[in-house]
């Protein structure tokens, strides 16, 4: 049995679902140890308990210690069996981090699967879905799985109740990723997601929007998502650009007000615009374990964050495989798997 040390690097939940996630892919048992003890409520929380159920459903796995505020974890799984699954993570908690969770062993399957999961589908320190979708699950669509997600209805902190959709036909293998330059942007549009607010939240965040990015009226969308549990607001910018599309966020929260919630993503866009990498800060940490699934490939990034290192650390320790990770040039990073 593997032992890792929750308090790795990042100390949070990404060490969690990566082992889990590798656990079922290499069908090896693991004991997770401090899981989160650093943070303000260790131990698991909702979303992550969430993430340990899909796992063990899907692996049928024979679990210790899973149940709230828990640090440690056995987790033994018996396979990967796909199916039609739903999973409700009952509080607002991220459906795109359980997603992402299950989905590298179902995307290497022996048949397809589809999985409704509930809860929080846009939400601050996580990938928001309109980021799931866009730039995670079309750099995976490359590689040769096909997984589409679809978006029933929309959930926010701190209600929830957001459906994400997952259909996921798998692949043989996987090619591997080549991501080493970002060519021409192609199109640049923004979305303004409101729900059970008032609507000049979303016209004073079309403004800042608008003006940053010199976005016309057409390119700056207003979607009233009623269908929504709670309230809610997400702005969202897409920029789609020859080898990549990228995807930045805010969530609206209270106490921002809507210029600023617009300004931070206008913001992270230039900034993201201006390094000329292909793949931003996020991406960077979530695509490490398809490229070391895929055994081969390489991406150029920003410098490299705290839970991009860390997942480094986490897949070495599992696969033996050493993540060549360089500066090479002012403001871009090449990480690959030789
Ligand atoms: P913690 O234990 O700290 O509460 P957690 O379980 O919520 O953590 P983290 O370990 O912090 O999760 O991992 C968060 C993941 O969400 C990372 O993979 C990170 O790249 C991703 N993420 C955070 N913010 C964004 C964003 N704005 N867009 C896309 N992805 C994001």
């Amino acid at each position: 049995m593997l032992t890792i040390d929750g308090e790795t690097g990042e100390g949070g939940g990404q060490v969690l679902r990566t082992s889990l996630a590798l656990s079922m892919c290499l069908g090896k048992p693991i004991e997770i140890r401090n899981i989160r003890v650093k943070r303000k409520k260790p131990g698991l929380r909702p979303q992550h308990l969430a993430a340990v159920r899909a796992a063990a459903t899907i692996s049928k796995a024979r679990v210790e210690g899973a149940e709230i505020g828990s640090r440690q974890l056995r987790f033994r799984p018996q396979g990967v069996f796909p199916g039609n699954y739903e999973f409700d993570i009952g509080t607002a908690g991220s459906t795109t981090l359980v997603a992402q969770t299950v989905l590298p062993a179902l995307m290497l399957a022996t048949a397809p699967s589809r999985l409704t999961i509930r809860g929080g589908t846009h939400n601050p320190l996580a990938p928001t879905f309109d980021f799931f979708d866009q730039a995670f699950c079309t750099q995976l669509n490359h590689l040769g799985p096909r997984i589409r997600a679809t978006l029933e209805r929309p959930g926010f902190f701190p209600k929830g109740g957001g459906i994400m959709h997952l259909d996921i036909q798998p692949a043989d293998g996987l090619r591997p990723l080549e991501l080493m330059a970002r060519g021409d942007v192609q199109l640049q549009w923004a979305e303004i997601l409101l729900a059970h607010l008032p609507k000049h939240i979303a016209q004073r965040e079309r403004d800042v929007v608008s003006d940053g990015l010199a976005l016309s009226d057409d390119l700056v969308n207003v979607r009233i998502a009623d269908t929504s549990p709670g309230p809610g607001n997400v702005v969202t910018v897409f920029t789609e650009s020859e080898h990549v599309t990228e995807v930045f966020s805010c969530c609206g929260q209270r106490g921002m007000p809507a210029e600023k919630v617009a300004a931070t993503v206008v913001g992270d866009t230039l900034s993201y615009l201006r390094t000329e990498v292909p793949v931003g800060f996020y991406l960077a940490d979530q695509l490490l374990l398809p490229l070391a699934l895929a055994r081969r490939g390489e991406f150029v990034t920003r410098r490299p964050s705290s839970h991009t290192t860390t997942n480094m650390t986490i897949i070495n320790l599992f696969t033996g495989m050493e993540f060549d990770s360089r500066q090479i040039r002012e403001g871009a990073w090449r990480i690959g798997i030789d």
